[in-house]
């Protein structure tokens, strides 16, 4: 399946063997540099977004022209607050994600951020205003320093370890044999899912970006570092734009928005309150549907449930 994705096809030039290291073609696909089409405009502005407001302005898009996989889509993400996207696999949770990275360019329509459209500004600026934090979060042979400074090469020693300590990520990092300068990667030491994510966190509040892209985890995570992933996250989300891709009931009923897609469309959006007084709604359903089996708002749900 992954080498139907663009991205993996060119990482198969480059000779990484996916099987081993695969584990987020977009986050590699934005590393290694290697996408030539969502060239800058000649003399394109940078970006100078400072409330990080988002907004889909009649978006629509297909990877390839014969299927379109949004259409119509317009919504906004409040600056500071937080809104989740639900929807059953294939809906387009992700692609909504990737484009506002600017990973593709749309078919119409237009993506706002502050009321400038992405596409008219340099990518570069666009995505020094936005963190993200993938389910399968990508770590590159190097030291724990050096993955966690990937969100801002610029950022100090002391910079890096107040990130690790936010996300609660200092904890394991100096019980390691080498602290921060321990090896991970492929040939490095071996981290767990919630290590990882702790690091992917820790990278996202040393980015320091106004926007913050959440794909969050649908495996399990050992009850301890489930906790602690979760408290890493609701700091990096206090006063960020966030936009997450919700797996667990908690984060939904939580979020300030949440928006319920099919199909590639935006089929109902408010707030929980908002959604659940919909009659026989979609959402009002899956609500129903994941307490009665046993789903409390703070255990995980399954994106299943949403069809
Ligand atoms: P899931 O919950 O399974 O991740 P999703 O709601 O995030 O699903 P998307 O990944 O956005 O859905 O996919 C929307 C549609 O676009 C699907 O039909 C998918 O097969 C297709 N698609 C996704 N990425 C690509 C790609 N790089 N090339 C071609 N088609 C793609």
């Amino acid at each position: 399946l992954l080498l139907a994705y663009d991205p993996a096809r060119k990482l198969a030039r480059v000779q990484v063997n996916l099987e081993r290291t695969l584990v987020n073609a977009r986050m590699i696909y934005e590393l290694l540099d290697v996408e030539p089409r969502q060239q800058d405009k000649p003399g394109a502005p940078v970006l100078t977004a400072t409330r990080g407001e988002v907004r889909f302005d009649k978006v629509s898009f297909g990877y390839t022209p014969e299927r379109k996989v949004l259409q119509d889509v317009s919504f906004v993400a409040e600056a500071g607050k937080t809104t989740a996207i639900i929807g059953s696999s294939g809906a387009g949770k992700s692609t909504i994600v990737s484009l506002i990275q600017r990973f593709y360019d749309l078919n119409a329509g237009a993506i706002r951020i502050d009321g400038t459209d992405i596409a008219q500004v340099t990518k570069a600026s666009l995505r020094s205003h936005i963190a993200y934090v993938s389910q399968q979060p990508y770590l590159f042979e190097g030291t724990i320093r050096d993955n966690i400074r990937y969100g801002r090469p610029g950022a100090t020693d002391a910079e890096i370890e107040q990130a690790a300590r936010l996300a609660h990520a200092d904890e394991f990092i100096e019980r390691m044999p080498d602290g921060y300068d321990t090896l991970v990667g492929e040939n490095g030491m071996t981290l767990s899912g919630g290590q990882r994510q702790r690091i992917s966190i820790a990278r996202a509040i040393v980015r320091n970006a106004p926007i913050l892209l959440l794909d969050e985890a649908t495996s399990a995570l050992d009850n301890e570092s489930e906790a602690l992933v979760q408290e890493a996250l609701d700091t990096v989300m206090k006063g960020r734009t966030t936009i997450v891709i919700a797996h667990r009931l908690s984060t939904v009923v939580n979020a300030d928005h949440i928006i319920v897609m099919e199909a590639g469309s935006i089929i109902e959006e408010g707030t929980h309150e908002q959604l659940l007084a919909i009659t026989n709604g979609v959402y009002a359903r899956f609500y129903t549907m994941q307490t009665a089996r046993g789903e409390t708002p703070d255990g995980a749900v399954s994106q299943q449930g949403v069809s």
